[in-house]
């Protein structure tokens, strides 16, 4: 039986970045960027005023002074006259900055607080409170430097990157494809969520779970359905997602060893199987391989399972198939609240974990059964138990992993 971290490396080793694509702007938020990008100007463009004021020569620093306004400089407008000791400009935030002035005085600070929309500039104004040598400046460059390397290349996309890539007049970006991820559910018991329960069915769950952890993490999503319990619809829901070139198959439930579990001999006559037992609780039976070239996952069917099994080895995979530059997932470690007992295999239980007096604690929630989905939606970490550990006293510190 392979470790989880064996399985894991596996897994990784057969996934490569899918191919990258050019996007506009308004469509890259989210994206995963491909290329680094490197500013191909400075931030801020120009010296500009960060108040609207009176741009000042360095002679008149000192208050109080009254000065002739002999420009009106509006955000997005420029002025050449350079201004001399004894002037000044009425300036916006924004505006740039015109020649010969070194500081820009508030409004507030001169007799002249008048803001109101269309009030013309004054003749003169009297400034009331001393600068200090370039206060109220943004120098050109401050943030950044033209030829500086801003972003790098596998970093996911958030709203401040895209504003910093629209400040550059960026209008397109160089992106990964999403990755094409297809989903297929198994069990002659399954029923599509809108349908009437039968006896003995039960609704079709695990796709959801799944889509909605694939969804969040940017993929174009390829529903296959439910196949039933046979040989030859499961092979048929596999041609599927070849023919709709999924870049992978993520498929739950039919993999351990029933009577009527079929996924796994489809992918051994059909491709390749990788493994199919990983030492970890809860998801035993976990397939991995390719099925006509496409890799493939065939995780366990109990809902619970299925969603560690994505969190573990899926969801790795799909940020080394997206493009993301790899980084372990971020972990924290907590107290336990009581004993635990475990079976020796890597187990990832459901926890809510807390601050208690200045610590983390961590504190099970209930019934640990992998069909139990609800002491799921109740946790908000996954607790883990290293392999080999058969029993923890309370007080242990633990690695858990915060889950959305
Ligand atoms: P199996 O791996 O096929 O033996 O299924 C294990 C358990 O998971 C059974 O109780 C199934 O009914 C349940 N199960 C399998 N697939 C799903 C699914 N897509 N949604 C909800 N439960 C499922
Ligand atoms: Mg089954």
């Amino acid at each position: 039986m392979l470790s989880v971290s064996e399985a894991r490396e596996r897994i990784l080793s057969v996934f490569l970045p899918v191919e990258s694509q050019t996007v506009s702007l308004n469509r890259a938020s989210g994206r995963v960027l491909a290329r680094d990008i490197v500013a191909e100007t400075d931030l801020p463009l120009f010296d500009n005023s960060s108040v609207d004021g009176f741009a000042l020569h360095s002679v008149d620093f000192v208050s109080p002074r009254t000065l002739n306004v002999l420009a009106d400089i509006r955000a997005g407008e420029t002025s050449e006259t350079p201004i001399q000791p004894g002037q000044s400009a009425r300036i916006m935030t924004g505006a740039s900055l015109p020649p010969g002035a070194e500081a820009v005085v508030m409004v507030e600070n001169t007799d002249f607080n008048v803001r109101t929309s269309g009030t013309p500039a004054p003749q003169t104004v009297t400034i009331h409170k001393s600068v200090q040598p370039g206060e109220n400046i943004r120098r050109r460059g401050e943030d950044l430097h033209s030829g500086d390397k801003v972003l790098s290349a596998g970093m996911r996309l958030r709203a401040q990157e895209i504003g910093l890539l629209a400040m550059l007049g960026m209008a397109e970006v160089s992106v990964y494809r999403q990755p094409r991820f297809a989903l297929l559910s198994n069990g002659d018991e399954l029923l599509p969520v809108e349908a009437p329960l039968a006896p003995g069915k039960i609704h079709e769950s695990n796709s959801y779970v799944l889509a909605a952890l694939a969804e969040a993490r940017g993929v174009e999503l390829i529903r296959l359905g439910i196949a039933a319990d046979t040989e030859a619809d499961v092979r048929s829901w596999l041609e599927q997602a070849v023919e709709a070139k999924a870049d992978v198959i993520v498929s739950s439930a039919g993999v351990s060893v029933g009577a009527f579990d079929y996924v796994k001999s489809v992918i051994e006559e059909d491709g390749e199987l990788d493994f199919w037992k990983v030492n970890m609780r809860p998801g035993k039976p976990l397939a991995f391989g390719k099925y006509n070239g496409v890799p493939f996952f065939g995780l366990p069917g109990n809902p619970v399972s299925a969603f560690v099994g994505f969190e573990v080895f899926v969801r790795p995979a799909l940020e080394k198939l997206s493009g993301l530059e790899l980084r372990p997932r971020p972990h924290q470690m907590a107290c336990l609240t009581e004993p635990l007992e475990s079976d020796g295999r890597e187990s990832y239980l459901r926890a809510v974990v807390s601050q208690e007096n200045g610590r983390l604690v961590a504190r099970l929630t209930g019934h640990q059964g992998s069909g139990n989905i609800f002491s799921l939606v109740r946790a908000n970490a996954l607790l883990i138990v290293p392999s080999g550990v058969k029993s923890l006293p309370a007080n242990s510190d633990v690695e858990i992993w915060p889950i959305a």
